[in-house]
């Protein structure tokens, strides 16, 4: 059988020779496989709420009070005995005093008398009912009211929203700036999180160079740690950048060893096909476990994990397309892992008419680049950014969102409806 590193005549790519290595595996397998590896941090540290969004709870948050404290209005208006409310016809009440939020009415409200209150107040002793003030008649410090009023109506019970020694957030959630609010309400001003997961990046390939650097014949720039680097950001991940690694055997193992020392995960690009120049796979099947290096994927059908020391590593295509489709698809999921977040939301997929003709053969599962939209009456539909070359990032620039076309499916034709994935969703 053909191994890895059999050499291929010049020009062919060896995702289209069949048989060529290890089968490929479908991007389901291979994303069980890698979570199935996956040690998820455990190490915490507290931080203030204020620097808290997008990090992981490491311990429930048990509420220490009732909230609301105090049983107080929900609206503007007044306060009263819901006992008194008339039947039929009207009722009238005098106004005892006023019920401020933060300023409560200290006295007790005798029965046929009412105390105005502001959202937010206390309900003074001897009242149980709230009647807005768009349904009365203020005259001469009397208010009157009309029958159709529910006792206890616009009140809000104290704990209604969290009873204290309730559970007001498991562990392993990751905080959105609702759960910052929900903190605050309790009283909280600080709390334990996962450590952020770190993880290095390097680029590999004699080509490439850094922006700021002038460019030699046949030199390009470097793009890829810079997706990457946002990529990672936006997902909260802390990252060490190793720079670019030159395609030898020598470097491409310091590389590795440099950001396994430093890092829980390591994801480099380019030097992961059967050229003569990459050395990431074989030096991850030499010195490190190799998981597997081909997923039936495109763009990214080469792709590398494993483990190398303690980090897991990532080893992606060089192309800039297929870095950002594969780390999406197959990174994303396992560093939310890694993170230890529990239960994170199911990626968003949303049915679109597509309403240009896409080319796909059968054998892989696309990620081809879309712009989604909605037309007037509320519907999706999607179309193609063109060209789709894994080389060309302009397509991702111009894109909203990945148009998924299934592993066995040939072309898409107009009119067919899709599954489509948002960009808002991912990041
Ligand atoms: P490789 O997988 O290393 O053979 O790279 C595949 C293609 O992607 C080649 O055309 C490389 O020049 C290009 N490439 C590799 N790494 C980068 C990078 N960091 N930035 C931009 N292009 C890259
Ligand atoms: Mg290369």
């Amino acid at each position: 059988m053909a191994s890895a590193h059999d050499p291929l005549p010049p020009g062919v790519d060896p995702c289209d020779v069949p048989g060529h290595g290890h089968a490929a595996l479908t991007l389901e397998a291979a994303r069980a496989q890698i979570i199935a590896g996956i040690q998820p941090i455990t190490e915490q540290e507290s931080v203030p709420i204020t620097a808290a969004v997008g990090r992981v709870l490491a311990t429930p948050v048990h509420s220490g009070i009732d909230v609301p404290a105090h049983r107080n209005s929900a609206m503007d208006g007044y306060a009263l005995a819901g006992a008194d409310l008339p039947a039929e016809g009207e009722a009238s009440f005098a106004i005892a005093g006023v019920s401020w939020a933060g300023r409560p009415y200290a006295a007790a409200v005798a029965r046929g008398q009412c105390v105005r209150i502001m959202t937010g107040a206390m309900l003074p002793e001897g009242t149980d009912t709230v009647v807005m003030q768009e349904h009365v008649r203020v005259q001469d410090g009397c208010v009157r009211l009309e029958a159709g009023h529910r006792p206890g109506q616009h009140v809000r019970p104290p704990g209604e929203d969290i009873r204290r020694g309730q559970v007001a957030l498991p562990a392993g959630i990751e905080l959105r700036p609702a759960h910052l609010g929900l903190l605050a309400s309790l009283g909280i001003e600080t709390v334990r999180v996962l450590r952020r997961p770190r993880v290095a990046i390097f680029s590999t390939g004699d080509e490439l160079r850094s922006p700021g650097e002038a460019l030699a014949t046949g030199q390009i720039y470097d793009s890829n740690r810079y997706s990457l680097q946002g990529m990672l950001q936006r997902l909260g991940m802390e990252v060490v950048d190793l720079g670019v690694i030159r395609d030898t055997r020598e470097d491409t193992l310091r590389a590795f060893e440099a950001a396994a020392a430093r890092a829980d995960a390591i994801v480099s690009s380019g030097g992961v096909s059967v050229g003569d120049a990459d050395f990431v796979t074989e030096t991850l099947q030499r010195h490190g476990q190799i998981g597997f290096w081909k997923v039936a994927m495109k763009p990214g059908k080469p792709i590398a994990f494993g483990h190398f020391g303690r980090a897991c590593f990532f080893g992606l295509p060089g192309n800039p397309v297929s870095v950002m489709v594969t780390f999406y698809q197959v990174v994303r999921p396992a560093l939310v892992a890694l993170s230890g977040a529990r239960d994170p939301d199911p990626p968003i997929l949303v049915r679109a008419v597509c309403t240009t003709r896409l080319r796909k053969k059968p054998g892989r599962l696309e990620f081809q680049r879309g712009v989604l939209e909605r037309n007037a009456s509320g519907a999706y539909s999607v179309r193609s950014t063109g060209h789709q070359g894994a080389g060309v990032l302009r397509s991702m620039g111009e894109a909203n969102c990945f148009i998924i076309v299934p592993l066995e499916h040939g072309d898409v034709e107009p009119g067919t409806e899709v599954d489509v994935q948002p960009f808002a969703g991912l990041a």
